[in-house]
C-alpha cells in the first residue's frame, strides 16, 4: 500500500494561521512583530528568497523589511548596522542573506546578532541552547523536518532515527532537536559522507531524514568543470536513497532541495528546453515514488520541508517578539 504523503504545504497553512493569531494579538499589545532581512550585495538566489519571506510576513501579519546594503560594506561596517538593528526597540528579528560576500566573515557577522532577535538560530548561544534543552529558536529546516516528522510520530521512543548529513545548519542541529524529549526521544544515529556502510544504518530506521543536496553538489561540480574547460564524466544524479535502504512502513523526511537535469541526451549533454536552458527539475535526496511504496509515510519535495520552513521563520519572529531572554 502506498505510504502516506506528509503534506508539507498544508502543514505549513496550519502554522500560518497560527502565527497570524498571535500576530495579531502582538499587535494589540504593543506594536505587530517584525523581521528585518539584512542582504549584502545582490544575488537573484537571495531575492527570490528575500520575496517570498515579505510575501510570507505580510500574509500573517508580520513587518518586514530588507535592509541591502552595498556588496563592498566593510566587516565593520556590516556589524555596525547589526547593531543598530539589534538596539532598536521596534524590530524583533534579524535574517542575515547568505552567502555574504567572500571578505566579510560569515560567522563573525552571525554572531552579531542578538541572540534575542536570531530568528535562524545560528547564534552559538542558540545553537548550545540546543544541547541544554530550554531552547527558543533554532535553524527553521531542521525545526521544520522535526515538525512534519512530529505530525506522524508524536512519540518517539523507542525508534531507531537516522539523519543524512552532520552540517552545522541541518543535520547536526536536526540531531539535537531529535533529543529534546528527555523520555520520547528516539535513538539518533548521524550519518555523512564518510559513513561506511549507509545501507545497513537506513535498513534498521524507523525515520530516516535525508539531508545531503549531494545530487546538486555533483550536477555543480560537473558544471564547474566543463566551464574550466575539462572534460568530466556525465555525474551520477540518481537519488541517494533508494526504495531497498527503507525498511517497510518507515517514516521518510526528505530535506534535500536539488535543483538537476532531467536527463541527457545519447552524446551526454543535459536536455535542454525550448528556449535552450538546461531543462531542470526540483528533487530530494529521496527516490520518492519508489520509497513510496515501502515506507509509511514521505515528504515530497517540493512541497514538503520547504514550505514549512519558511512557517518556522514567522513562528521563531513571533517567539522573538513575544521576548525570551
Ligand atoms: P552541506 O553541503 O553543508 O552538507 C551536506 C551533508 O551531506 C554533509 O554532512 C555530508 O557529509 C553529507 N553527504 C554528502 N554526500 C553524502 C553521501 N554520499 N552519503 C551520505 N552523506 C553525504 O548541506 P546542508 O547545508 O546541510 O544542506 C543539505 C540539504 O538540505 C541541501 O540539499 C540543501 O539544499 C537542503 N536545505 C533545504 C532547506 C529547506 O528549506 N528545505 C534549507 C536548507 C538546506
Amino acid at each position: 500500500m502506498p505510504s502516506e504523503i506528509i503534506d508539507g504545504k498544508a502543514v505549513a497553512a496550519e502554522i500560518k494561521q497560527q502565527v497570524a493569531v498571535e500576530a495579531e494579538t502582538l499587535r494589540q499589545a504593543h506594536h505587530p512583530p517584525s523581521l528585518v532581512a539584512v542582504q549584502v550585495g545582490d544575488d537573484p538566489a537571495s531575492e527570490l528568497y528575500t520575496n517570498m519571506q515579505r510575501r510570507n510576513c505580510a500574509a500573517v501579519g508580520i513587518n518586514y523589511q530588507l535592509l541591502n546594503l552595498f556588496g563592498d560594506i566593510s566587516q565593520h561596517g556590516l556589524l555596525q548596522q547589526i547593531d543598530t538593528l539589534n538596539r532598536s526597540d521596534t524590530v524583533d528579528g534579524i535574517v542575515l542573506q547568505l552567502p555574504l560576500p567572500a571578505h566579510i566573515d560569515t560567522r563573525a557577522a552571525q554572531m552579531e546578532i542578538d541572540p534575542a532577535k536570531d530568528v535562524e538560530g545560528v547564534h552559538p548561544e542558540n545553537m548550545g541552547r540546543l544541547f541544554y534543552g530550554g531552547w527558543v529558536t533554532a535553524d527553521c529546516t531542521p525545526m521544520a523536518a522535526v515538525e512534519l516528522l512530529r505530525r506522524v510520530r508524536e512519540d518517539m521512543s523507542g525508534l531507531e532515527a537516522v539523519v543524512i548529513g552532520h552540517s552545522a545548519i541541518v543535520g547536526k542541529p536536526l540531531a539535537m532537536l531529535l533529543l529534546q524529549s528527555i523520555d520520547r526521544s528516539p535513538t539518533v544515529t548521524i550519518c555523512h559522507v564518510a559513513t561506511r556502510d549507509l545501507t545497513a544504518h537506513t535498513r534498521q530506521a524507523d525515520i530516516v531524514v535525508a539531508a545531503t543536496g549531494v545530487r546538486q553538489m555533483r550536477w555543480l561540480r560537473y558544471k564547474h568543470d566543463r566551464a574550466a574547460g575539462k572534460s568530466p564524466e556525465r555525474p551520477d544524479l540518481s537519488p541517494l536513497i533508494t526504495s531497498d535502504m527503507i525498511k517497510p512502513g518507515a517514516t521518510v523526511i526528505d530535506v534535500a532541495i536539488n535543483r538537476i537535469p532531467v536527463g541527457f541526451d545519447d552524446t551526454g549533454e543535459p536536455l535542454r528546453d525550448d528556449e535552450g536552458k538546461v531543462w531542470l527539475q526540483t528533487v530530494g535526496d529521496v527516490d520518492f515514488d519508489a520509497c513510496r511504496a515501502v515506507a509509511g509515510a514521505i515528504t515530497p519535495v517540493p512541497g514538503g520541508v520547504g514550505p514549512v520552513t519558511v512557517a518556522m521563520l514567522l513562528r521563531n519572529t513571533i517567539a522573538c517578539a513575544e521576548g525570551w531572554g
